[in-house]
């Protein structure tokens, strides 16, 4: 019996891995030949495999040729240097090596005694990362598997903060009614993080917004919270946006963070994607007043070329995200070692992979200047194209470009129109787009981030949408 069991096959690993940096080149250096979505059926990937598991090990002999034959068709180019849907979600060369020697290593960074590197480097990247940012000295960060999970432990500190822990003790049934007050602007991570809180959606008071960048009206928010209090409610925290998801929509957050601090109110910022470009001092009139948050996310597997999973959260004081979500079963004690920090203690789940490596060999491989050079590129080229499209009598646009993002529709075109628009784009296969809704209209949403995107690519995806527009 002893034979039948795996081998680490070490010789095999050496090889194989050779093979798949090889492999992994070529796919990269081959994607623009590719169109960028999938196109397939579902189920199509899932008829190309075996309805069982095999009962023997074969080795991983040909896993390239069946990597090629039934995944590579299945898969969305997120790296495809003409993505310019959803957000972009980069993986640079040194990013994918440092996740190799990640897994290599792995490491369970749940506490400092279980990973003194994964706990000391998460700690120093954070505070490089913090310091390219330009957020003050005192930030304290801490990484998330998501922008969602840094969301819901800042709803979860919220919550037990206006409750003063009571809800973690006795549940929430014959507690004071928690409020959170967000723009209709904020991504849906916030509304699911509400729900998963036991808050309840009709506890999510949607703040009316103004102005160009739709930022949340700071008046209509000290209202809020007054006729709340008078009602019998208990106002807990406010959650900003810098680049919402839709239109990248802007809270003026010295305003509204203020107000969230003269009312005692917890405050949380989500600029999962436009905080990347706060690397380049010249777009930080986007978060002014930052500095006033207690809790901000970024993701840096966005627009950062550290690939998914990656999210910085900052704390302004970790102490009552620490006191919502730690748990110290005796086990996890790490006896006289006060002083060192346990990651765990600061986020929902407690296991953690060493994912600080991802930013040191990108920071390392890039610096802080190459990166910089990257997203100025495509946030000029992104806007060289709305006025490309402004120009043409058959398009206009909907929302002006925050960084690289804006929208655009068909001029008198209507909801059915602008789908079958979309559609007919995607479909061609030379870019791709997502569709969105705003002003209760369907428009389209065009972001450049691809690290792979070259100025052409950008002057090619007007030229589809030209062709395409009919
Ligand atoms: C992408 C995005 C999120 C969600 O990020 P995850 O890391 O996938 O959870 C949340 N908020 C904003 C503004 C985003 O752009």
């Amino acid at each position: 019996m002893s034979d039948q069991k795996p081998r680490l096959d070490w010789d095999e690993f050496t090889r194989l891995g050779a093979e798949i940096a090889q492999w992994g080149a070529d796919y990269h250096r081959g994607l623009a030949e590719r169109p960028v979505r999938a196109p397939l059926t579902p189920g199509a990937v899932a008829a190309r495999f075996p309805k069982s598991p095999p009962e023997q090990g074969e080795g991983l002999d040909g896993i390239l040729a069946e990597l090629d034959e039934k995944i590579v068709p299945g898969l969305t180019h997120w790296q495809h240097p003409r993505f310019f849907a959803y957000f972009p979600s980069n993986a640079t060369p040194p990013s994918m090596l440092a996740d190799f020697v990640a897994s290599i290593v792995a490491q369970q960074c749940m506490l400092w005694q279980t990973s003194p590197a994964g706990t000391e480097v998460e700690t120093l990247m954070l505070d490089w990362l913090r310091q390219g940012l330009g957020l003050p000295e005192g930030f304290h960060g801490v990484i998330q598997d998501s922008a969602s999970s840094a969301t819901l432990a800042a709803v979860l500190t919220m919550r037990e903060r206006a409750l003063n822990w009571a809800g973690n003790r006795e549940g929430l049934p014959g507690q004071a009614r928690v409020r959170v007050y967000a723009s209709n602007e904020v991504h849906t991570s916030v509304d699911r993080a509400i729900w998963v809180a036991g808050i309840g959606a009709e506890n999510l008071v949607r703040i009316p917004t103004q102005g160009p960048l739709r930022a949340m009206d700071p008046g209509a928010l000290k209202a809020a919270i007054a006729a709340d209090r008078a009602a019998g409610y208990l106002p807990a925290g406010v959650v900003a946006c810098t680049g919402g998801t839709g239109t990248g929509a802007c809270d003026d957050l010295r305003d509204v963070l203020a107000v969230a601090r003269d009312e005692g109110l917890y405050s949380h910022v989500d600029a999962a994607w436009a905080g990347a470009a706060m690397i380049c001092p010249e777009f930080r009139t986007l978060w002014e007043g930052v500095e006033l948050a207690d809790s901000v996310v970024l993701n840096p597997h966005k627009w950062m070329g550290v690939q998914f999973d990656f999210s910085a959260h900052y704390l302004r004081d970790p102490e009552p995200l620490v006191k919502t979500l730690a748990i110290q079963p005796e086990y996890l004690k790490t006896h006289g070692k006060d002083g060192f920090v346990n990651y765990s203690e600061w986020s929902v789940p407690l296991g953690r992979r060493f994912r600080a490596l991802k930013l040191w060999f990108v920071l390392k491989a890039y610096g802080l200047e190459g990166l910089r050079a990257v997203l100025r590129d495509h946030v000029t080229w992104s806007q060289a194209l709305a006025e490309v499209l402004r120009e043409d009598a058959r398009f206009e646009i909907v929302t002006e470009p925050v960084l690289s993002l804006f929208t655009f529709a068909l001029k008198g075109a209507d909801d059915a129109a602008m789908i079958d628009f979309v559609n007919r784009v995607n479909e061609d296969g030379r870019i791709y787009v997502t569709q969105g809704k705003t002003a209760g209209r369907i428009v389209v949403r065009f972001t450049v981030g691809s690290f792979a995107c070259t100025e052409a690519d950008v002057v090619l995806a007007g030229d589809v949408l030209k062709e395409l527009a009919g």
